[in-house]
């Protein structure tokens, strides 16, 4: 279950000198007051939604909404609500969401640069996860490198998600057998996306 809803943080008050209360008629009373409301999601502050406010009488204790405030009252208001920023940590689901983001996308370009290495310069248990024409995935295991071709044992068996697939990477899985690849169709199954993924 997901929880959120909005909340109101009071950013500031300030004693109106010149405003009439409508209720009691006091000049000077008016306690003019603004909040900055925010969305939050598991009570953490995601960004703003919008500033409100209200004024208290000191004197009657009348309340006013924005909407019901006399134009003066409401002038006051808007300049009060103009010069006062609300609290940068209103924005923190947000800065945690961007920072999330830059660093998912920061680790697997970092991932997608190392297997670039890996796939040109392969190394004996190498394994290489790939996709079979029936949808399923397997392994396969560099057994031997040379110059300009590896040796690899297929595993024989395979499985129907590729987020499962260390399941059937066990030593016992490989074929008694290997057999050669170029070292440049390796590269291309690589790039074609046919193998999806490198373990070293
Ligand atoms: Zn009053």
């Amino acid at each position: 279950m997901i929880i959120y809803g909005g909340k109101a943080v009071h950013l500031k008050s300030v004693q109106s000198k010149t405003g009439i209360c409508p209720s009691c008629k006091t000049q000077g009373s008016l306690l003019i007051s603004v909040f900055r409301k925010h969305a939050h999601v598991f009570w953490i502050p995601l960004f703003p939604i919008g500033k409100k406010g209200i004024s208290q009488c000191q004197h009657c204790k009348n309340v006013l909404k924005t909407n019901e405030m006399p134009k003066p009252i409401k002038r006051e208001y808007d300049n009060l609500k103009n010069r006062t920023k609300g609290p940068i940590w209103q924005f923190s689901g947000l800065g945690i969401i961007v920072i999330l983001m830059a660093w998912g996308s920061y680790a697997s370009a970092a991932d997608k640069k190392q297997e670039s290495e890996y796939i040109t310069f392969p190394k004996e248990g190498d394994i290489y996860e790939y996709k079979i024409k029936t949808g399923s995935y397997s392994t396969l295991k560099v057994i031997s490198v040379s110059k300009d071709s590896v040796f690899i044992s297929p595993n024989e068996y395979e499985i129907s998600k590729i987020t499962k697939i260390h399941k059937i990477d066990k030593p016992e899985n490989y074929a008694e057998f290997s057999y050669a690849i170029s070292k440049n169709k390796l590269k291309e199954m690589y790039d074609s996306k046919e193998v999806l993924g490198i373990n070293r």
